[in-house]
């Protein structure tokens, strides 16, 4: 596909919405409060082809490019970041597939995870590592043809329904791996997680292992590659997917923002028409403008290979999160009470949710430690050009 065909990209975008509109507001709704996502949900989407659309065409996928991809999150978000968060995890494991597997292992698991055949969770984070990934617990101890697998991981999205799960651990000389285990491994349990403040139909679960087996076949990436390499190109992807579907939430805030504002009457006039409103509303749709251009900048840059692109993905992921949940806010102080309330709107329910994209795919304290230890190192360059050039004149 021409990467730059914008026709071909609306296309997609249309045909995603399309497929997301068969989901009524009441059905998404009713995941949320019933904190489970109906397995006729996932089965539709992968009918549909949208679960593996970054994939390339000879592995089973649609060989959509970044921006492709992105507008296909920001449609999720738009809808509900619940089901966005199953597109994310089930693409971070097909791109840790697609970025630090061999030959065979592409060939064995792309297309049927691209074909949505099998869906895949991102177990990473422990009880007690989140952040400081490189401390996870989580064991392989080497034995005949393969590794036993033992530890514990928390907060896994759509572990509850995956069929398999890319395991992060360590080897008992520290050194980290990467490996897929069948969710039905022999020694396997999944506790489901309920009560979270957002993201509740995402399925969540506590996995606990114990001497599970792996065959050698299934570590993905170099020994000692586990977090720096194949986590890493991993959450990458997944910051593009959040960032993009926080701008698809954002988005969705402000419509239903102007369209209630515009309905509502109060002190004999529409709420739009009192200028505190209209302040509110141009701050949000202000930020909407500024987060979309850094994520289309940051997907463009994915596109073309630039080396750039993974620190404008953090900064993507920062902004745009960040930014959402202020618009998801003035969202809900536009509606009131009715955005308080489940039955009359849905801000409460993306106010919830997007508070999670500031916690997900890298803090955003961690995004602000990428993008200020990466960014002086570019600013001072910059500065040196200015130098050089103004010194030649
Ligand atoms: C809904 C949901 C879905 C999730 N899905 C998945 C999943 O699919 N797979 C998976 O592996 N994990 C998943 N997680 C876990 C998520 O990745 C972690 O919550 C995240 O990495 C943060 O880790 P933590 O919660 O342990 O917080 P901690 O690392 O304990 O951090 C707590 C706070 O301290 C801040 N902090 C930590 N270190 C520093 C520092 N050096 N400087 C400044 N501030 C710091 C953090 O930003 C955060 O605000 C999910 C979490 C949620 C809530």
């Amino acid at each position: 596909m021409d990467k730059h065909d914008s026709t071909q990209r609306a296309q997609h975008r249309q045909e995603v919405a399309r497929v997301l509109a068969g989901f009524t507001p009441a059905d998404i709704a009713a995941w949320d409060q019933a904190e489970n996502l109906p397995t006729d949900v996932p089965a539709a989407l992968a009918q549909a082809g949208l679960l593996g659309s970054f994939i390339d065409t000879g592995h089973g996928g649609r060989g959509w490019d970044a921006l492709s991809f992105g507008l296909l999150c920001a449609e999720f978000g738009q809808a509900s970041l619940s089901l966005l968060s199953i597109v994310t995890v089930h693409s971070m494991v097909m791109e840790a597939i697609r970025l630090s597997g061999t030959g065979q292992q592409r060939a064995d698991w792309l297309p049927v995870l691209a074909r949505g055949e099998k869906l895949g969770a991102f177990a990473l984070t422990e009880p007690d590592y989140g952040s400081e990934a490189t401390g996870i617990q989580t064991t392989l101890v080497e034995c005949e043809g393969g590794y036993r697998v033992s530890g514990r991981k928390k907060w896994i999205s759509y572990a509850a329904r995956a069929d398999v799960l890319l395991v992060f651990g360590k080897l008992e000389d520290g050194r980290a791996v990467a490996c897929l285990m069948p969710a039905d491994a022999e020694g396997l349990s999944i506790t489901p997680m309920k009560g979270l403040l957002g993201f509740r139909a995402a399925m969540l679960g506590e996995i606990n292992m114990q001497d599970c087996f792996i065959p050698s076949a299934n570590l993905i990436g170099g020994i000692g590659a586990g977090i720096n390499y194949v986590a890493a190109g991993a959450l990458d992807l997944g910051r593009l997917a959040i960032a993009f579907g926080s701008l698809g939430a954002m988005e969705a805030c402000v419509t239903d923002s102007v369209i209630y504002a515009n309905k509502r009457q109060q002190f004999g006039q529409a709420l739009s028409k009192h200028q505190l409103i209209q302040q509110m509303l141009a701050d949000m749709m202000t930020a909407y403008k500024a987060a979309e251009r850094l994520c289309w900048h940051a997907a463009e840059l994915r596109s073309a290979g630039s080396p750039m692109a993974t620190m404008e993905t953090a900064t993507a992921k920062y902004f745009t999160s960040t930014h959402a949940v202020t618009v998801a806010n003035q969202a809900v102080q536009i509606h009131g009470a009715a955005g308080c309330s489940a039955g009359e709107s849905r801000t409460e329910r993306f106010y919830r949710d997007l508070k999670i994209t500031e916690i997900i795919e890298g803090s955003n304290q961690m995004q602000q430690v990428m993008i200020a230890q990466n960014g002086m190192g570019e600013f001072v360059q910059s500065a040196r050009r200015r130098q050089r050039l103004l010194a030649e004149n």
